[in-house]
């Protein structure tokens, strides 16, 4: 298992980042990796903190997680002779940071600047190739430190569809027991245990979720690492990815404009607890409170890719079984499905 060793989240955490590096007894050179807006809300005081810590840091900027920009940060990581990375954005840094540092063989710190999804402490990452987005083995991040002040700043809609990536661990162990039950496959029963538990503390949790309160971003952060610490225990994303995220990953294909990530999964997980029988209407009310979206108008995707994406979701990774199984829904049973839930009208 291969878990961060030192979560820290408060408010102006990231002051700590030079203190921790030397904690850990990190030396040398570090490449920052960073977007242009991140860099100046974050990045900077990380380098401060840094080189007030006696070490020399160099940015590298970036506004995709394209394998292009993988390999560009991991020839800059060369270049300066960088001994650590670290990732400061609200993912897709931290996605590149994560597979550069992977393909170097070199630790790297995830500096999250929202808390949106898992992405922020587990060993997946996800980049853009040729269009497609894919989800990527890679080292988990040595530590994870999250400034509470940062993420506050940051728009609530971030935070509101980090709740629906963790609520989605509901569905997702759902579809693993069935898995194991239907296909044989492996289930570590601590790891579908750590990510039920997560996915339950923010259920109930979420009239306390709202904006402007630093608390709430604290609770949001430690559900977001409790489930990438899940998958790190089972080996694999299946305690927190199941027919909901194949759902989104769909949707990511096939609509024009797609919501983000954990919006669209907090969606998926509606839909598919009703597949699985379960208590789908305290989901939805959940996402309510919390402020996330519950239909396709609210997501801002017309009806007709909600019911296609819903056919064809376990089309995406086709080897994770689920409750969607290995066929295309009939076009009458995903348009039900979807009225059903109020997805769409
Ligand atoms: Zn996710």
């Amino acid at each position: 298992m291969q878990l961060p060793r030192n979560v820290i989240a408060g408010p102006g955490a990231l002051e700590s980042v030079g203190p921790i590096c030397r904690s850990m007894r990190l030396r040398g050179r570090a490449l920052i990796v960073t977007g242009a807006h991140t860099k100046q809300i974050a990045a900077e005081a990380v380098a401060d903190s840094l080189s007030a810590n006696g070490y020399e840091s160099d940015f590298f900027v970036a506004e995709s997680p394209t394998m292009e920009n993988v390999l560009k940060a991991r020839a800059a990581a060369e270049d300066m002779k960088a001994d650590f990375l670290l990732g400061v954005g609200g993912g897709k840094a931290i996605d590149i940071a994560k597979l550069a540092s992977t393909k170097l063989d070199l630790y790297f710190i995830s500096v999250p600047t929202a808390a949106s999804h898992d992405g922020i402490a587990s060993s997946r990452a996800s980049v853009v190739e040729e269009g497609k987005s894919m989800s990527m083995q890679a080292e988990a991040p040595l530590c994870v430190i999250a400034d509470t002040d940062i993420i506050l700043k940051s728009p609530y809609r971030l935070l509101a569809a980090g709740c629906g990536d963790v609520i989605s661990n509901y569905t997702a162990v759902l579809d693993w027991r069935l898995a194991s039950r239907l296909q044989n496959v492996y289930i570590s029963e601590y790891a579908a245990a750590l990510s039920e538990m997560t996915a339950r503390i923010i259920l109930d949790a979420a009239p306390l979720i709202k904006p402007g309160l630093e608390a709430s971003v604290r609770h949001v952060i430690k559900a977001l690492v409790s489930s990438s610490v899940a998958m790190s225990i089972a080996g694999s994303s299946a305690p927190a990815s199941g027919s909901e995220h194949k759902f989104a990953h769909m949707l990511d294909e096939i609509a024009p404009k797609p919501a983000l990530h954990g919006e669209q999964c907090g969606v998926g997980t509606i839909l598919m607890m009703y597949l699985h029988g379960g208590d789908w209407k305290r989901i939805r009310e959940a996402l309510t409170t919390i402020g996330a979206p519950t239909t396709a108008k609210e997501l801002g995707i017309e009806d007709k890719y909600i019911v296609e994406a819903l056919m064809k979701a376990h089309k995406i990774r086709p080897e994770r079984y689920t409750i969607l199984g290995d066929k295309d829904l009939p076009y009458e049973a995903a348009l039900k499905i979807a009225k059903t839930t109020k997805v769409i009208d």
